[in-house]
């Protein structure tokens, strides 16, 4: 058997492994598993950040009770404003324009109260909602790992078979040529072996040199100058 013929027959095999790692890849048992992994590893950051606006929200609560307190010190000059304004002659414009003034201050205050209660209630139930899922991933992460070890177990006998078969094949390749082979496999070129159509890479249509025709022609394999594939003519 000529060394391309060899070549293309450990490649037909070498698909077939191929197919089996792009199956374990892509399969719904890996996703699940992978899905709550992430998950899982993203957890506690967001649970930082429900932290960070939780305490943002009580430095806001301190303030507003800061604020509501001074105001009742505030209401207290008004108690006594009867008899200030009898016996004193304070001066009535005056209180009346501080009562204005704090009667704006409540109304201001009772506002973002109102949307302190707001952003309370949203980070609880932020918090609840992700306490859920938490409940929830873990369950599908213990599940997801049991199921997703024994899929790779069988996918790994599966790929064992095909591995055999390409160890017998790759005795019969020049070493060189092989570890050519291998490497731009792990760079992720298939298929490596292409055939030349009118004096072109049938994978990327770039024309052979003049050195690659007759090197083609006499029955050799040479690499595509653009996609790095090994040529040869049937
Ligand atoms: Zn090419």
């Amino acid at each position: 058997m000529s060394q391309i013929e060899q070549l293309l027959k450990y490649q037909q095999e070498d698909e077939k492994l191929i197919r089996l790692e792009q199956e374990a890849a892509s399969s719904e048992e890996r996703k699940a598993y992978v899905q709550a992994k992430n998950f899982m590893s993203k957890a506690p950051e967001k649970l930082d950040q429900i932290d960070a606006k939780a305490a943002e929200l009580e430095r806001m609560a301190a303030r507003l009770s800061a604020a509501y307190q001074e105001l009742e010190e505030a209401l207290k000059d008004f108690d006594s404003l009867d008899e200030m304004v009898k016996e004193e002659g304070a001066n009535v414009a005056f209180y009346k324009k501080s009562a204005l003034s704090l009667q704006d201050k409540i109304k201001s205050l009772k506002g973002e109260i109102s949307s302190l209660t707001a952003a309370v209630k949203a980070v609880d139930e932020e918090y609840k909602s992700l306490k859920k899922k938490v409940i929830a991933m873990q369950k599908q992460y213990k599940e997801s790992h049991a199921v997703y070890t024994a899929y790779k177990e069988q996918k790994k006998k599966e790929m064992a078979v095909v591995e055999e078969e390409l160890k017998k094949l790759a005795k019969d390749i020049d070493p060189q040529v092989f570890s050519k082979y291998q490497t731009k496999r792990s760079e992720r070129i298939f298929p490596i072996m292409c055939e030349v159509k009118a004096d072109r890479c049938s994978k990327c249509g770039i024309e052979l040199s003049l050195a690659g025709k007759e090197a083609i022609s006499s029955g050799g394999v040479v690499e595509c100058e653009n996609c790095h594939r090994f040529l040869y003519k049937k």
